[in-house]
This record gives structure tokens, C-alpha cells and sequence, in this order.
């Protein structure tokens, strides 16, 4: 079966290009939001597999959001995907329980990696 991904990020381009990569991949897109308080919803209506969230978003940031994600599930996985420039947040992220921080502009590879290691899903 399909892992189930929800892709986080404000630019509706962005997200569109990262879910073109995971479909390419063989990942379910199970859900889009553009802010982090849209990505709390979403999670807790389809609880994905995995979230690829973005940081810089309006209404709530990314590491809000993973905060409120992990606290609402302990288990959730979620990989940060930020752009450059903002990899000061790595560690305050790994230490809200993020698996991983892509950073952008990133290659289709590296998101496919980070989503399978993060999941711990090598097929
Ligand atoms: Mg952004």
C-alpha cells in the first residue's frame, strides 16, 4: 500500500512540484494544505503517514504547526522543508521531533530519500 503524505507548504507551486516528485515515486498525496493551522486540520481528518511541511508560512509557521502535530499524535513523522537560509531552525525542529529538514531548492531525489528514511520504508 501507498504511504500516504500531506504536503505543507504557502506556495501553491511548491507544493504542486513536491507532489509531482512523490507520485512519480510511487506516494500517495493524501492531502495539500498552505499554512500550518490548514495542516493541523488536515492531519487530524486523514492522519498521513508522513507530512513534508514547509516553515515560512502565514497564519502558522511550520514549526508551530509541528509542534501542535506532535503533540496531537506523538508518533506523527514529519520531515521540515525549508528553504535556504533558514537551517537554524534544524535544531529547535529535531527537537520537536521532526525526522528530517530538506532544504530548498532540493533535488527529487533527496525528498524521496527523506520520505522513505523517514517512514524507514527502503522498497
Ligand atoms: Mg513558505
Amino acid at each position: 500500500m501507498a504511504l500516504r503524505v500531506l504536503v505543507v507548504d504557502d506556495l501553491a507551486f511548491m507544493r504542486d512540484a513536491i507532489s509531482d516528485i512523490l507520485v512519480r515515486d510511487g506516494f500517495e498525496v493524501a492531502g495539500e494544505a498552505e499554512n500550518g493551522r490548514a495542516a493541523l486540520d488536515r492531519y487530524r481528518e486523514i492522519r498521513p503517514d508522513v507530512v513534508l511541511m514547509d516553515i515560512t508560512m502565514p497564519v502558522m509557521d511550520g514549526i508551530s504547526a509541528l509542534r501542535e502535530i506532535r503533540r496531537f499524535d506523538p508518533s506523527a513523522v514529519v520531515v521540515m522543508c525549508s528553504a535556504l537560509g533558514q537551517q537554524h531552525y534544524i535544531i529547535r525542529a529535531i527537537h520537536l521531533g521532526a525526522k528530517d529538514f530538506v532544504v530548498k531548492p532540493f533535488r527529487p531525489e533527496r525528498i524521496v530519500s527523506a520520505v522513505r528514511k523517514a517512514t524507514k520504508t527502503y522498497a
